[in-house]
């Protein structure tokens, strides 16, 4: 029995990738993707029927905003029973932030959502590009021998590594190996196969998919350092338009024990503001019963972000709060693993 031939939407935000030089002036011009089988005739090869979509304006992903997320979230739900897997072309920069906030704002997702771009314009010789592009379509069009999609999560795909969206994050600004996630191994490595790591891709969750857009942006972010001052604390912490913080800390979630900085801390708690800790480090975890200093934060009202990265923190509050109009649903949430954020 042939099996129906599977089909993908390739949606293009901006950045990078879709940069292709003109022939008479070298000048960087965007890519034309409705035109993708004649630029990139190596996707003939794939059984797959490929539709594209562009955006506009098309953006440097330095001026994503939470608007386009909601733009890409409406699209993916808009499209979801027409296409088995979505490619989403995205600059760099913001990456992490973008696929980060989509695998909290699509629930239920069954299909896989594949993000990725390049360093260097996909018009130009020795572009990473191409074979982003070309791994990330054949992932994202993908069926395990069930028929079922193989990688139903939202992920980033760089560099022969396919990634979970919202454990990756940014640690080259230059070099192709760009994106990591420090704290999962890779969900399937891209050699003369692409090797699935099948134990750890997260199955498609009971219950029907939906895209929420509502997103609650009134987030701040505090990165102790040594020298911070009183002031920027009270600032951010205190702020009264800001309804959570995310404090990242150093090591295993300490912060500066000064009573200062603890009575701020107390007194941002005390006012109902949501505070999460969340380390700076790449690797490991917050643990605040390891340190006095961790324990402070964790009397003070603090909650435990585990291994959460700060992009990921960042969709989830904004997801959560744009969700939930009372700071104590927000709360019980954060500590737990929503989309495979967080080890348990
Ligand atoms: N500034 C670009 C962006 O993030 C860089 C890139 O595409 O890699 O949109």
């Amino acid at each position: 029995m042939s099996q129906k031939q599977s089909s993908v939407l390739l949606i293009y935000t901006g950045g990078t990738i879709g940069m292709k030089e003109d022939p008479v002036n070298q000048a960087l011009r965007p890519f034309d993707f409705s035109a993708l089988m004649e630029e990139v005739p190596e996707l003939r090869k794939f059984d797959l029927r490929i539709d594209s979509y562009t955006f506009d304006p098309l953006i440097d992903s330095s001026d994503v905003e939470p608007a386009m997320w909601q733009e890409l979230a409406s699209l993916i739900r808009d499209n979801y029973s027409k296409y088995d897997g979505f490619v989403v072309l995205h600059g760099t920069d913001t990456m992490a932030y973008s696929a980060s906030a989509l695998s909290f704002m699509l629930e239920g997702l069954a299909k896989p959502v594949i993000f990725t771009g390049s360093q260097l314009p996909i018009g130009r010789p020795r572009t990473d590009g191409k074979e982003n592009l070309i791994s990330s379509v054949e992932i994202a069009g993908a069926k395990a021998p069930d028929g079922s999609p193989m990688v139903p999560e939202v992920c980033i795909f760089f560099n022969s590594l396919l990634l979970r969206g919202n454990r990756s994050t940014k640690v080259d600004a230059t070099g192709f190996e760009a994106f990591r996630s420090p704290n999962l191994p890779p969900l399937a490595e891209a050699g003369i196969d692409i090797r699935y790591n099948t134990d750890i891709i997260r199955r498609p969750p009971a219950g029907a998919f939906k895209a929420h857009c509502p997103l609650d942006t009134r987030v701040s972010i505090l990165k102790v350092h040594p020298g911070i001052t009183r002031q920027v604390v009270e600032d951010i912490l205190l702020g009264s338009l800001t309804r959570a913080v995310i404090i990242e800390t150093y090591g295993c979630g300490n912060a500066p024990s000064r009573s200062w900085f603890l009575d701020i801390v107390r007194e941002s708690a005390a006012r109902g503001k949501i505070l999460l800790n969340v380390t700076q480090c790449l690797r490991g975890n917050v643990n605040m019963d390891l340190y006095a200093t961790g324990k402070a934060l964790k009397d003070a009202g603090v909650l435990c972000g585990g291994d959460i990265t700060t992009e990921s923190a960042l969709g989830k509050l904004f997801f959560l709060m744009g969700n939930n109009n009372d700071n104590e649903s927000v709360k019980a949430a954060l500590e737990k693993d929503l989309r495979g954020e967080m080890s348990n």
